[in-house]
């Protein structure tokens, strides 16, 4: 088997997930990791006061913006779309010059961070890494609304789903009973007709949460068939829409159908579009 490093050993490169909002969402491990850092390589995403944690070290900017980024960072420095192989090249070399590197990414490192791509980077050179875990979106987006993701006896599985594929095209299933759907912002409309035509019934709940963890993170409330609705509120934000059980607002009542949970009353369980009354989430006080 292969060894993995573990936090003890002396390992020159740390995946780190900064959260996926303000600076306080990382953990103290991942903390602990950026105050003995010499290079940090960063996602655009992060929380620009993180800096304040690892303030001595080189901090350089390979946030990619959507997807697929380009084989090479574009001329005229471009730093926005810093390609795949720009960033492994990146992380070779700083590790193989002998200094600490963190790799801060949103949220989780495991969560559609293209993680894989730089591990296998790092293994081809011989570099022992290790990867601290982050709270992902979805996560961020279930505790900004206090809606739980499970639920005992009617919700028993979540699914992290991205509706981009590779090539750029939108897809959509119903895997889980609650399922969370990463980088369809920018296309809820369509993301409401494929969540229709993959079986989710038209009147089932859905969330759409946009900067979650942030202070100006936005809730708000729909059914599958208007989540076109919350295109224009979320406009430009980063947004995960959660569908199904994990949608639902504490106290409503929910029944099984057909192996997958619903309100017992969708229509007034959640009946606001965001066009008319949009929830604005707030930081749950403790
Ligand atoms: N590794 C990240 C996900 C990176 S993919 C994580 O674990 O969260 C980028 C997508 O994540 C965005 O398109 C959006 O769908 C989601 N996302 C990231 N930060 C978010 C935030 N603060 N609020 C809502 N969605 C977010």
């Amino acid at each position: 088997m292969t060894r993995v490093a573990t936090p003890g050993d002396d390992v020159r490169v740390a995946f780190v997930g900064a959260g996926p909002g303000e600076a306080d969402l990382i953990t103290l491990r991942g903390a602990a990791r950026l105050q003995v850092a010499d290079v940090v390589l960063f996602d655009s995403l992060a929380d620009p006061a993180l800096r304040q944690l690892a303030p001595n070290a080189r901090w350089i900017d390979v946030g990619k913006r959507g997807f697929t980024g380009v084989a090479h960072a574009p001329r005229g420095g471009g730093r926005e779309n810093t390609g795949q192989d720009t960033i492994n090249a990146l992380l070779v070399k700083h590790a193989q010059s002998g200094v600490r590197v963190v790799r801060l990414k949103g949220g989780d490192p495991s969560v559609f961070g293209r993680l894989e791509e730089e591990l296998e980077a790092l293994a081809a050179a011989g570099i022992e890494c290790e990867v601290v875990p982050g709270v992902t979106a979805a996560l961020a987006a279930a505790a900004a609304t206090q809606r739980p993701l499970t639920r005992r006896g009617a919700g028993r599985s979540v699914a992290l789903t991205t509706a981009m594929t590779k090539t750029g095209e939108l897809v959509a299933g119903r895997h889980a009973d609650t399922e969370s759907f990463y980088m369809a912002g920018k296309q809820l409309a369509a993301l409401s007709r494929r969540l229709v035509t993959a079986g989710w019934p038209a009147q089932t709940p859905a969330l759409v949460v946009s900067r979650a963890g942030w202070p100006d993170q936005i809730a708000s409330e729909h059914v599958v068939a208007t989540l076109g609705d919350a295109t224009v509120l979320h406009s430009g934000r980063p947004t995960v829409v959660t569908v199904g059980v994990g949608a639902v607002a504490i106290g409503a009542p929910l029944v099984v159908t057909d192996d997958h949970a619903l309100p017992a009353t969708p229509a007034a369980a959640m009946p606001q579009p965001a066009t008319s009354a949009p929830a604005r989430a707030t930081t749950p006080t403790p």
